[in-house]
């Protein structure tokens, strides 16, 4: 309320130094709650932005990669040799933007994941298919790595990645728009351990960290890479404090101009609930899914397809036979959501159809997750006797 109340525009620093200030000083704080090296850090040598979505931090770092990459190569005709790596995890958002910088959808190269190893990428896979890409005349540009994908959590090893990436000059990128906020706890702050080896990380505060829509944080460690590609220099934008380099402009950090105070928002929680509350804002939630887990483990109709990862749980009604799952648990969700009692969601993982329980808004309680977990039973039940 306050953010559209005061209705700041905040194009540039000279348009609002407050905005534009505390934008840096609580992209300093978030990093550091999660332990991000300075070199991230506007205290150190990097800096962050506040995006509405992941999906517009992609396209901005994509562009920056490609333009530096293009830079190197001599010219804007080897855009079509540039590749891009993700896994069959990777939030589609990372195709949409790499189509949008010019890629070709060819040239998005999807590494394969299984149930066996969690639908992890594997750091080996992502070496041959750059090795192979390289012998065909390709260069390879950018890395996607996932903390937390959207179907099932799953979680890409940092570190391996972060060499492989090293090695052949990729640009890595971190999207830890869900699980992000996990790693404020200590207990879960491993999960980011390689993050040094990282060009960029983004997350949402908007989706775990009590934070109202919309909030993306954007950690860059040469952000002369971001601005390089996206700043622009209209003479009615023209200002002293522009023009002495003494100061921000968001602008380059960004597609649009024009930008909202979103820094109160983050302010507000971060000085609101505090570092305390929110590590058991998130522990109390993984300890719900936890019991969620613990409610489907007991009962034989239903597995767990993945095991939990952070506050998600991915399970399904077995199925008499393999082929009736999909249609089994689609109809078992179409009943969950009808009731209006609850609503879930679905993926397909690993060919897997699953439901999907995630626990992460503001006003969750163990009353609710009881109240779910007996919902399902309940139209489960009426499932099976048809
Ligand atoms: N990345 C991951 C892992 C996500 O889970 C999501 C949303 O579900 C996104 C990216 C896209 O986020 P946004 O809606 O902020 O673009």
């Amino acid at each position: 309320m306050l953010c559209s109340g005061f209705n700041v525009v905040g194009f540039n620093w000279i348009s609002s130094p407050a905005a534009t200030e505390l934008e840096s000083i609580v992209l300093d704080w978030m990093g550091k709650l999660l332990k991000l090296p300075s070199s991230f850090l506007f205290s150190g040598t990097g800096g962050g932005v506040l995006h509405g979505s992941t999906c517009e931090a992609a396209v901005c770092t994509l562009a920056a990669a490609r333009d530096k990459a293009l830079k190197e190569l001599g010219g804007w005709e080897n855009i079509t040799k540039l590749m891009v790596y993700a896994s069959d995890q990777t939030h589609f958002t990372f195709q949409k933007a790499a189509k949008l910088v010019g890629i070709p959808p060819s040239n998005f190269r999807f590494i394969e994941t299984s149930l066996s190893t969690g639908f992890s990428m594997s750091s080996d896979q992502v070496r041959l298919a750059i090795e192979h890409d390289i012998k065909s005349g390709l260069v390879p540009l950018f890395l996607c790595a996932t903390i937390g994908t959207t179907a099932c959590g799953a979680i890409d090893p940092i570190a391996e990645l972060g060499k492989v990436a090293r090695e052949y000059k990729l640009w890595l990128h971190i999207d830890a728009a869900y699980a992000g906020s996990a790693c404020i706890c200590p207990e879960l702050r491993h999960f980011l351990d390689g993050v040094e080896l990282a060009n960029s990380v983004s997350m949402n505060p908007h989706k775990w960290f009590l934070t109202n829509m919309d909030c993306c944080c954007l950690w860059i460690k040469e952000p002369r890479f971001l601005v390089d590609s996206l700043s622009t220099d209209p003479e009615i934008l023209r200002n002293k404090a522009s023009e002495f380099k003494a100061v921000l402009d968001y602008k380059d950090w960004q597609v649009a101009l024009s930008r909202r105070f979103r820094a109160l928002k983050l302010w507000i929680v971060i000085r609101r609930h505090g570092l305390a509350n929110l590590v058991y804002h998130i522990r109390s939630d993984i300890s719900m899914a936890k019991r969620f887990e613990a409610f489907v483990a007991k009962d034989d109709r239903f597995e767990i397809v993945v095991p939990r990862k952070f506050a998600l749980v991915c399970f399904r009604l077995k199925p008499k036979q393999e082929l009736e799952g999909a249609e089994l648990n689609c109809r078992l969700l179409e009943a969950i959501n009808s009731s209006g009692r609850a609503f879930m969601t679905h993926a397909v993982v690993g060919g897997i159809y699953v439901i999907r329980c995630a626990i992460g808004t503001t006003m969750t309680e163990e009353r609710h997750v009881d109240a779910l977990w007996k919902l399902i039973q309940e139209k489960a039940q009426g499932l099976l006797m048809e």
